[in-house]
């Protein structure tokens, strides 16, 4: 039995069988270089398996990791701070580490040869030397593999050096009834005013950048004592700051007159209601705020004459009743043009029964100036005026004795001597002049 036919009879039982088959086609000595070839072949297909297996393990795609270890991002910063982070990575070597503030470098230890696969950093970093508000920080990592993975971290935080710092000044420590103070709060930074009153009475700040200004008016009426103007702050930080400033309020040595005059002059035969429904259009009118200073600079007085009542009197009429002065009478001829004491718009033009002709001049921020017994009413409510302009002209109307002008200055509902506005400028954004 041949070799040829054996294996053709177990070549159909097994594979083997196949090569064994093969004998017979390659003869002896070729079968054995066969087994080699297929040998070599095996061991090498084992190669190329195992090394695209082995390559996967052994190359590197991730990029270094970066970790932070201080809770920076979102943070408000102060001076110098410690940026506390490490760069890793399990397989390659870590090959730069950059740090980025705002897109310039952060001056760093530059890694050398041999870096390892994981370092920790301990950056200082000055906010000092930063800009106040919002900043961002980047580290970028590279690593070694091929022609290097980048990782980047990007940080986003506050740098707030400024140290708050509030203080209320006033032009006067010492004032008289019916004057007008000149309050300054500055500020460093932004604050909002919750709420601000001389003694108990409620005063208005208006803002003037980071600073808030108010020109107050002290009661005629103000008792000689000590007070204290408080003003309470929200500050740009979330605390609430109370400020505050002692005050004396001084005699006003007010002269007393008696006054003789006619009940009807004085409003007999008026209707009750008429009186009180002019009294209420009047007070409205004091008491609006408009937000913007339209007047600029000192007062003018309006009427040049004599001077026949000061402000602030106490005053007994012949009719019994009780008062006080609440302007400047100055005299002269009916028909003498009156003008405006300052920029504003008309705010009141018309005939009242206690004011005769009368005209209220609103300049902005509560200051509204008033001209009584007025015989022509030269300007319209709405109609804007210039300090000097002519707005009427003497009389004698309403509750008068002669001819003359009463000049009234209101700061909200209460009067002040209208000679102070004319020697001072009392002007949002001067500032505190004086003591
Ligand atoms: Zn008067």
């Amino acid at each position: 039995m041949s070799q040829l036919q054996q294996s053709d009879e177990r070549g159909k039982a097994s594979p083997l069988g196949k090569f064994k088959g093969l004998k017979g086609i390659f003869g002896r000595k070729n079968l054995r270089w066969l087994w080699i070839t297929l040998a070599f072949a095996g061991v090498c297909a084992i190669s190329v398996g195992l090394g695209i297996a082995l390559g996967g393990f052994f190359s590197d795609d991730t990029p270094p990791t970066i970790l932070l270890f201080a809770p920076l991002d979102g943070q408000v910063c102060e001076g110098e701070i410690v940026l506390d982070f490490g760069v890793g990575d399990n397989r390659s070597k870590i090959t730069s580490v950059v740090v980025r503030v705002d897109g310039q470098n952060y001056p760093i230890e530059q890694p050398g040869e041999g870096f390892g696969h994981f370092r920790r950093f301990n950056l200082n970093l000055d906010t000092t030397k930063l800009s106040e508000g919002f900043h961002k920080l980047e580290i970028i990592a590279q690593n070694s593999e091929g022609e290097g993975l980048v990782s980047t971290l990007s940080i986003n935080f506050e740098v707030d050096n400024i140290v708050i710092h509030l203080s209320l000044s006033t032009d006067k420590t010492e004032i008289k009834p019916g004057h007008t103070l000149f309050a300054l709060l500055e500020s460093n930074e932004t604050c909002e005013i919750i709420e601000s009153y001389f003694d108990t009475e409620e005063v208005y700040f208006y803002p003037q950048g980071n600073n808030w200004e108010s020109i107050m008016p002290i009661r005629a009426a103000k008792e000689p004592g000590e007070y204290q103007l408080s003003v309470k702050v929200l500050r740009v930080d979330g605390e609430e700051e109370t400020l505050t400033r002692d005050i004396t309020v001084v005699s006003g040595n007010f002269e007393h007159e008696y006054i003789v005059i006619s009940a009807k002059a004085c409003g007999e035969g008026v209707p009750q209601w008429k009186l009180d429904e002019e009294a209420q259009k009047v007070a409205t009118t004091q008491r609006t705020r408009t937000s913007d200073q339209l007047w600029d600079g000192s007062f003018i007085i309006p009427l040049q004459g004599k001077l026949t009542s000061p402000f602030g009197t106490y005053r007994e009429y012949s009719t019994g009743s009780l008062g006080r002065h609440l302007g400047i009478d100055i005299a002269a001829p009916e028909g003498t043009p009156i003008l405006a004491c300052g920029d504003g718009v008309v705010a009141l033009a018309e005939e009242l029964s206690l004011q005769g002709g009368c005209i209220i001049i609103d300049h902005g921020r509560g200051v509204h100036s008033e001209y009584h017994h007025l015989s022509e009413i030269l300007v319209e409510v709405g109609q804007v005026v210039e300090r000097g302009d002519v707005i009427g002209e003497v009389g004698a109307t309403g509750m008068a004795t002669g001819s003359h002008l009463h000049w009234q200055i209101n700061i909200g509902r209460w009067v002040v001597d209208p000679f102070e506005w004319v020697e001072e400028e009392f002007i949002y954004g001067r500032g505190v002049v004086g003591e």
